[in-house]
């Protein structure tokens, strides 16, 4: 399509072809705009000697503009909102040195949920991941550890509501 566009725009008969419907529209629009007939603004305009190069930057400048808005105006949808709140995968419990990793998923009327959650202690490089709730490594603090799987769950489930409320401006 735009090889197409190129190949056409590089003929010297369409380009021109092209560049006089061009400067036709927005001259006609221009005599919308002022209220006279079409045929008066091309005499207006033939009488200033206004210079074909102006009606073409204006005309891009036009263009840049309309896009300008539709991209700062586009409504942001529900799925670029999903992907959003799926980047929120993971908390640090600092004063424990636990990681948490999870998946986000979405459930029926847009409510959230977390499945994988998988806990790790922060206190390795990379983490190591948590085995029957205590860290595996012997001499680790962490070796000792008394955490309910069910209260990290519910705490991360809160904070990704939480997270999505803020993704929607609630
Ligand atoms: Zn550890």
């Amino acid at each position: 399509m735009k090889k197409k566009f190129i190949s056409v725009w590089k003929d010297p008969v369409w380009s021109k072809v092209i560049s006089a419907a061009i400067l036709g529209l927005v001259v006609y629009i221009w005599s919308l705009v002022e209220g006279i007939s079409f045929e008066e603004k091309i005499v207006q305009i033939y009488n200033i000697k206004i210079s074909i190069i102006y009606v073409v930057i204006l005309t891009f400048l036009i263009l840049i503009v309309v896009s300008l808005y539709n991209f700062f105006t586009k409504p942001k949808t529900t799925l670029s909102r999903t992907a959003k709140l799926r980047k929120f995968n993971k908390f640090k419990y600092i004063n424990i040195n636990i990681l948490v990793r999870w998946r986000v998923g979405m459930g029926v009327g847009s409510v959230p949920y977390i499945d994988n959650v998988d806990l790790f202690c922060s206190l390795h490089n990379p983490p190591i991941k948590l085995m029957y709730g205590v860290c595996p490594v012997d001499n680790c603090t962490n070796n000792q550890l008394e955490l309910s799987l069910k209260s990290v769950e519910n705490d991360i489930e809160s904070r990704v509501r939480e997270e999505w409320d803020k993704i929607n401006d609630l």
